[in-house]
């Protein structure tokens, strides 16, 4: 243990090396899997209670049921409701040792990994840390076109979108008004239908009767598809289906338009300005930063290319799963980026390991078997594809209620979605409308809404024709030219 490695060396050039507690019995075979979502997650429950010594390890303290983020996003679930801590979960597994950290470095000559800079030997690695956002070269569209892959994600776009309704029933103007009650989806795939079809139910449902000056009902809500139709993965008319079920929910959808930019006051879609507040990004993905840290090349999305049993060419004891796998299925074709293809590697893998290294036996290749496409448009209305199967309607949107709420992790979960559910289907109601105060500090409102605002209520000049510009007219009694003149000193 003493010597260092010249790889650690040239990563950690003034660290003492530290190793990370490792699980008893030290004699097991030792299997550290990094990140504990879907493919993790299944890996390290099939691997439970036998002889491997297993660590898990995530730089979050909870698993993640990423297809009902959009819920959390538009206001219908609370974070802790889809989010379960990975202890818990492993609880009932000794042989399996969760810890909380970051995977930063892998050295797979000694067959360590370096979490938060500590040091962790393993007779087997697995990698399944899946994806983060694309914004297919233009991440300078990040910033005002936040993505859905987080807890963090959710939060920012929900307290957007509400802030957005905040904003515009204090706004004077109507063209400042209109643009805050535009709301742009880009990417048309599951993500992105989720998405408007849950604004415009929040919108014309839950938030109908709560304002005074806007009628929220009123709002703008575009999906922009850059290919020829919406849903790409499923049968024409399916998707056609979804089209009009999307439009008759107030839904406007833009195709074959791809997105040429992105600001703080709107976007351009072949030559044509729309001026909106609020974008979300529902449309790339790129594997996680992590597989470039094996240093045997990945695709363009950043996957690793993995063999028929998921383990890395080249690399002995390294296997790759989930989003961050480039996997192929009988035909060559690659497999998709879903969450019941990672569960279904990590449980396979769970199995080949059992075989190769507890019974010496050569495990099968991994094949996946699909259970079929789902997206949700909205109350009533989904759409299920399945091999030659397709339904859709009220019948669809039972069968992703039901699979949805089985797949979550954890009984309470289940209870709680499932209550809440019936909850928001009876009233209409949507039970999380909260606009966290870090995000709204972090977006404060516009000087010239205050300043028109009180200018309105004082009876003072509104100057709609110059806008903000015209806010030199209307005295502001917390400005601090005026306050000084009372003797104060700096800002509010
Ligand atoms: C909004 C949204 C909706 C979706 N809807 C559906 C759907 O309806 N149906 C479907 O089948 N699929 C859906 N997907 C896709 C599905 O969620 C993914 O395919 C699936 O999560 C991939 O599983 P994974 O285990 O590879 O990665 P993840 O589930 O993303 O888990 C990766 C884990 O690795 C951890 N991690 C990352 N980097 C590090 C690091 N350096 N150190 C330590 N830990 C790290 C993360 O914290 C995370 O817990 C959706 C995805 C999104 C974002």
């Amino acid at each position: 243990m003493g010597n260092e490695g010249s790889f650690w060396r040239t990563m950690l050039p003034s660290r003492r090396r530290r190793d990370v507690p490792e699980p008893s019995p030290s004699d097991g075979h030792h299997v550290v899997v990094i990140g504990a979502g879907f493919a993790g997650l299944s890996l390290a429950q099939t691997l439970g209670s036998t002889p491997f010594r297993v660590t898990l390890v995530d730089r979050r303290n909870y698993h993640l049921f990423q297809p009902l983020l959009y819920q959390v996003a538009t206001a219908v679930l609370t974070p802790g409701e889809i989010a379960e801590p990975v202890r818990r979960i492993m609880k009932r597994h000794p042989n399996v040792h969760v810890l909380l950290g970051e995977l930063d470095g892998i050295d797979p000559q000694r067959r360590e990994v370096r979490i938060d800079g500590d040091i962790l030997p393993y007779d087997t690695l697995v990698l399944a840390t899946g994806a983060t956002h694309s914004y297919f070269g233009h991440p300078e569209w990040e910033p005002f076109a936040p993505g859905l892959k987080t807890l963090e994600d959710a939060r920012q776009i929900r307290a957007k979108v509400l802030l957005a309704f905040e904003r515009a029933e204090r706004e004077p103007d109507p063209a400042e008004r209109e643009r805050l009650m535009t709301f742009a989806v880009i990417g048309g795939g599951p993500t992105g239908v989720e998405m408007a079809g849950a604004i415009a139910g929040l919108a014309r449902q839950s938030l109908a009767r709560d304002f005074r000056t806007i009628d929220p009902a009123a709002a703008r809500i575009l999906l922009i598809e850059a290919a020829p139709r919406i849903l790409g993965p499923f049968p024409e008319d399916l998707s056609a289906y979804a089209e009009r079920a999307l439009q008759h929910l107030g839904v406007t959808i833009l195709t074959g338009r791809p997105v040429e930019a992105i600001d703080e006051n709107g976007i351009t879609l072949g030559g044509e300005r729309i001026a909106t507040a609020t974008v979300i990004w529902a449309a790339g993905v790129a594997a996680s930063p992590v597989g470039a840290m094996l240093g045997v090349g990945t695709d363009r999305a950043g996957r690793v290319r993995v063999g028929p049993d998921l383990s890395v060419p080249g690399l002995d004891g390294v296997y790759v799963l989930g989003d961050l796998a480039l996997a192929h299925d009988e035909k060559g074709r690659p497999l998709p980026g879903l969450a019941q293809v990672a569960h279904q590697e990590g449980i396979y893998l769970g199995k080949a390991l059992k075989a190769r290294i507890l019974r010496g036996e050569a495990p099968a290749p991994f094949r996946f078997r699909s259970r079929g496409n789902l997206a949700v448009i909205g109350r009533n209305e989904a759409v299920v594809h399945w091999e030659t199967f397709k339904l859709k309607g009220f019948a669809a949107w039972l069968v992703w209620g039901i699979a949805h709420v089985y797949l979550l992790v954890g009984f309470q979960n289940r209870l709680l979605v499932s209550l809440r559910w019936l909850w928001s289907y009876l009233t209409h109601q949507y039970g999380s409308r909260i606009i966290d105060e870090d995000t709204f500090r972090r977006c404060p409102g516009p000087t010239k809404t205050s300043v028109a605002f009180r200018a309105s209520q004082v009876g003072g000049r509104r100057d709609r024709a110059k806008g903000h510009q015209g806010q030199g007219s209307v005295p502001d009694p917390f400005r601090p030219a005026e306050r000084s003149r009372h003797g104060e000193q700096g800002e509010v």
